[in-house]
């Protein structure tokens, strides 16, 4: 099949930056703790290559069919995907995002776009390219869009534009709806009268308190969109267009959350190093300020004092996100001699040892300072995991405090929650049995499909109606 038929595709149509750039192909190596024996066992944990089956991409898994859900949301709500998608048979949709790789956009495209082509409506997914500088300017705009102090620049703006332009030239825009991820390709709009497309623009970051030059430089071109999606409510802007509000969503059935069989996580623990005999406490993101893995380090070592545990850190880099690797160095110096923190840099292709170490964990934290919604909370509630994350951004969405698992406010009140959790295991598995529950009902891939086939339902009619007027 080519490339071209849209049931082929399970990554992005161009190719990107390597996988794994920003990632190192050994974990950190540290000193033994000087309490113990050179011989422990644990000081050898971090002394370890990664091992050789992460070493290179695993030949992707064909994307499951539809079919294959029914034994977890049922067949009605199968029967109503096909249903709606009855009316949009052959139309087509471009998906436009910024990296194939790293982060939860990608991890979500990567499901939705064979879901979509399996129902009759082709999906194709397209990644924008861009330099190093082009990078840098996107990511210092999405942290400024998440409020963080920035000087937006003439010339920042000019390498914006280059680079959509760039990629607008590059570009065709034949499909009947085109969906701008984010806000890196948001200039792509400016193709818009040359298509009978609709455009919709899907924000995935919390604009709740966005730098005003930043916003105000990229408001023009999310004005000209027919529509603009956010994952929260408190993330929408005054804007003259219509807003819809969809939760992101993960796929149970991906690497990343199927189930797995206890020897597998067996040997993912072995792999690393991680002590399935003592309590684990994780955190996996990205290596990145927001996330504040320098914090959970901390929270660590505050509940450390007064229960064992072992802290395992797994992340890598994004191919947009450009800080990740002095991210990495700044949480290794906070780490310390500590042989019970684990740091993995993990290749992007790592899914299935990320549900392993999930899987294996006894916490999942994440302690975002801000946050777009945080699929890490919910690939960690699916499993059923106790999880302790921020309140910011969609997290409250998902945790609902005490109930799905338990938010904190600052590193004492997670350092708290850690050591609260590990002594009262009766609560921890009450919250994680909620958590997946809530996670069931609202966040699985197929109702993400629904919510899309509804809005492109909508966009159809507005768009005859346009047509007749
Ligand atoms: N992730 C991954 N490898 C890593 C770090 C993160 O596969 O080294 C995945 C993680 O499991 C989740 C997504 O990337 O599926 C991160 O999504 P989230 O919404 O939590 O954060 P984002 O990175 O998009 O800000």
């Amino acid at each position: 099949m080519s490339s071209d038929d849209p049931r082929t595709i399970t990554s992005p149509s161009i190719e990107t930056q390597a996988p794994g750039e920003a990632g190192g192909d050994e974990v950190e190596r540290r000193l033994p703790h000087p309490g113990r024996r050179a011989t422990d066992k644990r000081d050898k944990r971090n002394d370890r290559p990664l091992p050789a089956s992460v070493l290179n991409p695993p030949p992707p898994p064909p994307p499951p069919p539809l079919d294959d859900y029914r034994s977890i949301v049922g067949q009605s709500q199968l029967d109503t995907l096909r249903f709606l998608a009855r009316e949009l048979k052959g139309k087509t949709i471009k998906m436009v995002n910024s990296t194939a790789v790293g982060g939860g956009v990608a991890e979500m495209l990567n499901r939705l776009v064979p879901l979509l082509s399996e129902l009759d409506v082709p999906t194709r997914w397209d990644v924008i390219t861009g330099g190093n500088d082009f990078f840098e300017i996107t990511k210092a705009f999405h942290n400024a869009l998440h409020g963080t102090p920035y000087e937006l620049t003439q010339a920042a703006k000019d390498i914006f534009m280059i680079y959509n332009e760039h990629n607008r030239q590059r570009m065709k825009f034949e499909e009947d709806l085109v969906v701008i991820h984010d806000p890196q390709p948001v200039a792509l709009i400016l193709s818009r009268s040359q298509t009978t497309a609709s455009w919709v623009w899907r924000c995935h970051i919390d604009l709740s308190n966005p730098n005003p030059a930043v916003w105000e430089f990229l408001r023009p071109f999310v004005e000209r969109y027919d529509a603009a999606i956010f994952s929260s409510q408190s993330f929408a802007r005054q804007l003259p267009i219509p807003q819809y509000l969809f939760y992101p969503c993960i796929d149970p059935l991906s690497e990343k959350n199927k189930e797995l069989p206890d020897s597998q996580i067996q040997q993912v623990c072995d792999d690393f190093g991680i002590d399935r005999s003592r309590p684990i406490v994780t955190q996996v993101s990205r290596f990145d300020r927001l996330k504040d893995p320098v914090g959970v380090v901390q929270a660590y070592k505050l509940a450390k004092k007064y229960v064992d545990c072992q802290l395992v850190l797994a992340g890598g880099g994004a191919t947009d996100d450009p800080e990740g690797a002095v991210v990495l160095q700044e949480v290794k110096q906070a780490a310390g001699n500590d042989p019970d923190i684990i740091i993995l840099d993990l290749p992007p292709w790592c899914a299935l040892q990320i549900n392993a170490i999930q899987r294996a964990s006894t916490i999942i934290v994440q302690k975002s300072l801000k946050e777009g919604f945080g699929l890490t909370v919910t690939e960690a509630l699916w499993k059923g995991k106790p999880t302790i994350a921020s309140a910011v951004g969609g997290i409250p969405n998902q945790i609902m405090h005490k109930l799905t698992g338990v938010l904190v406010h600052s590193v004492e009140g997670c350092a708290f929650q850690i050591r609260y959790l590990l002594t009262h295991p009766e609560f921890a598995r009450s919250i994680g049995t909620a958590g997946h529950e809530h996670v069931k009902e609202n966040f699985l891939i197929t109702t993400n499909v629904k919510r899309w086939l509804l809005l492109f339902r909508l966009l159809e009619q507005a768009k005859a109606q346009r047509t007749r007027a």
